[in-house]
């Protein structure tokens, strides 16, 4: 049976992520400043549980159901988005670690971001690109050495990387020894593990290694000014020489676009929710301008049926695409069609919130269109929420490559 109820755990955790976000982030207004990263801030939800909700409860995390996460991520997302992005990239970063690694790893490199505010990134996309990495050498390779591998290469506009301590990097191996083909926990062949439509395996896919920021030979910058979002970090990444020993391999040779998959999944779920939460606060903005202002005919906004069934609309889309962002993340982590929903929330709900943060900037008139308007931020900030994590062709493509079979006829 279908419930949307809430049981009181998950009330609580909503409830409890809702009060942060308005005595923390709202009241904020150095979030949408160039170079911002509120530290301060970040401390703050680490110690609330929020950075590390989604880390199992025996690693030192919040034990949360991605189910949960989307709930405190919706709460985020209406307060800002670039500190939701901040504030839950671990799952993205570690997610991969968490299903793939060894129980060695996973106290070697887990432990240290639960115990205290420490960042992980996730370094795939690279300046050539990001989707073409499903079928394109990547250009960062991995060059087995004498006990490991010596990384070289570029990894760009990667979230949190100036200030993160450690890196999942994605890089081709450019040859693999005979004796690295043993399986690794939660490999593909696990049951329950990802599928990965399209992902390159083999010793000329990529691999997954996990590097410290301190190794020698790694340089981060942050060289670029966002658009929005600039509560969060997003830099680059240079690896020159560095060595990775070969038990910081995650998973299998080749096995890199699994890992990744399976991270993303529950992570674009969180985005989702997050493109919900912005656009909840794009429609509370519009409702409170509606009350406030007067039209040529006397009658305030809000009470003028065009301006109403605007705001209608906006409500029914935050409704649509709530109820599948839900839908998606009970499905998640091992449900047969966690893949497919994940790519369908985010498809719909970042497609979502750009609509209706547009929509709030016209119903705000000329003022709505200021660079001083909150309107304008949201918009700027909703607008990455169709791009990062794949844009709207590799969502529909995770998507086709599910439910274009002949199989799915009759579903
Ligand atoms: C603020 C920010 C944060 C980010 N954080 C991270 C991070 O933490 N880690 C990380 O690895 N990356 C990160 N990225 C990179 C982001 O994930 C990529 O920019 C995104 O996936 C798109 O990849 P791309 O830029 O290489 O564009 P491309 O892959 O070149 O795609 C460009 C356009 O080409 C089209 N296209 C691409 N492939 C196809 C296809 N097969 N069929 C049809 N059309 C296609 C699409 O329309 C797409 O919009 C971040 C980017 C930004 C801006």
């Amino acid at each position: 049976m279908v419930d949307f109820a809430l049981t009181a755990r998950e009330s609580e955790w909503r409830k409890k992520a809702k009060a942060f976000v308005r005595e923390h982030v709202i009241p904020r207004t150095d979030l949408d400043t160039h170079g911002s990263f509120p530290r301060d801030l970040y401390e703050k939800a680490f110690d609330e549980g929020f950075v590390t909700a989604m880390i199992p409860a025996e690693l030192g995390g919040g034990g949360r159901t991605v189910f949960e996460v989307s709930l405190s991520a919706e709460e985020f997302g209406y307060g800002d988005l670039g500190v939701a992005t901040s504030t839950f990239l671990l799952g993205l970063a570690a997610g991969g670690l968490v299903h793939f690694g060894t129980p060695e790893q996973k106290e070697r490199w887990i432990k240290p971001l639960t115990s205290e505010l420490r960042f992980a990134s996730h370094a795939w996309t690279e300046p050539q690109g990001s989707a073409n990495l499903l079928g394109q050498p990547a250009t960062t390779t991995a060059r087995p050495v004498e006990g490991g591998f010596l990384l070289n290469g570029i990894k760009s506009t990667i979230s949190n990387a100036t200030v993160a301590s450690t890196f999942f990097v994605f890089a081709r191996i450019e040859s693999v020894p005979a004796s690295e083909s043993t399986p690794s926990p939660g490999s593909a062949s696990s049951p329950g593990s990802a599928s990965s439509p399209g992902s390159a395996s083999g010793s000329g896919g990529l691999t997954c290694f996990i590097v410290p920021r301190s190794a020698n030979g790694i340089e981060t910058r942050s060289p670029y000014k966002k658009m929005g979002q600039r509560a969060s970090d997003t830099g680059e990444i240079t690896f020159r020489d560095v060595f990775v020993p070969k038990e910081d391999q995650l998973g299998r040779p080749g096995e890199g676009a699994v890992i990744a998959m399976r991270a993303l999944r529950a992570s674009r779920t969180g985005i989702a929710a997050m493109a919900v939460g912005v656009a909840r606060r794009a429609r509370d903005l519009v409702i409170q301008h509606g009350h406030s202002r007067v039209a040529g005919d006397g009658r305030k906004l809000i009470e003028q049926q065009d301006f109403r069934f605007h705001v209608a609309a906006m409500e029914a889309d935050i409704e649509a695409a709530r109820a599948l962002t839900w839908r998606a993340a009970a499905e998640l982590p091992d449900g047969p069609e966690a893949t497919k929903l994940s790519s369908c929330a985010k498809l719909v709900s970042a497609n979502m919130a750009v609509r209706t943060t547009n929509q709030a900037i016209e119903m705000l008139g000329g003022h709505g269109y200021l660079e001083s308007s909150l309107a304008e931020k949201l918009f700027r900030d909703a607008k990455i929420l169709q791009i990062y994590e794949g844009p709207q062709a590799i969502q529909k493509m995770m998507i086709a490559d599910t439910v274009t079979r002949l199989s799915w006829i009759g579903r």
